[in-house]
């Protein structure tokens, strides 16, 4: 059976374990385009401009939607984040699916440009796991903490607009669900 490259979205509240799961399946399926986003926020230790984010300054950031550089972009949280359509653009003309890890809004705006994109949904097993690992994970300040949580709550309550849900409560678990959903839609 033929298969054709199409364009994923993942999306869930932040602290489900996206970039895991993302990691995990990336090396499943080496083929797959992860464009790197665009974001005005500053790095967190350990990420590299160009492989985690590009990072780019509020100017930057302006001029780049004013060329309409982007794919889409929005306000996530406190600061700006979008997808570079150049990139998506480059990795389907090479025949690659693609996969992005952005938010719900940026969801949707994909979707009107790409109607036949897959939107997929992460979601934590209960809310108090979710508060749990977003606490664990150390990153944030309390007030980072809170608008993150404040989003993650508004972001539950639409995850039924997505075309595909997957709970996160084993990490194996979920990796297989996402890649066999992956495999399903490039052969549909
Ligand atoms: P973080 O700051 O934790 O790296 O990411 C915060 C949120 O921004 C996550 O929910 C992530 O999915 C989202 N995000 C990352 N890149 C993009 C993007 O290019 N566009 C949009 N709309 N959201 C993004």
């Amino acid at each position: 059976m033929g298969r054709s490259p199409r364009l994923f979205v993942v999306s869930g509240p932040a602290g489900v374990g996206k970039g895991t799961l993302v990691s995990l399946v990336r090396k499943r399926r080496p083929n797959l385009g992860l464009p790197v986003s665009a974001t005005t926020r500053s790095p967190r230790i350990g990420e590299v401009n160009g492989v985690s984010y590009h990072f780019l300054t509020d100017q930057e950031f302006d001029d780049r939607v004013k060329r309409g550089e982007f794919l889409e972009w929005a306000r996530v949280h406190t600061n700006r984040y979008g997808t570079l359509k150049s990139e998506v653009d480059a990795c389907l003309a090479r025949g690659q699916s693609v996969l992005l890890e952005i938010d719900m809004q940026g969801g949707i705006s994909v979707r009107k440009a790409y109607p036949n994109a897959v939107l997929i949904f992460i979601e934590p097993p209960s809310w108090d796991v979710l508060v749990e690992r977003l606490r664990g994970r150390g990153t944030e300040s309390e007030e980072s903490l809170a608008v993150r949580l404040q989003t993650a709550k508004r972001e539950l309550g639409q995850a039924h607009t997505y075309d595909v849900r997957i709970v996160n409560d084993d990490l194996q678990e979920a990796v297989d669900e996402l890649d066999r959903t992956l495999d399903t839609y490039e052969r549909e």
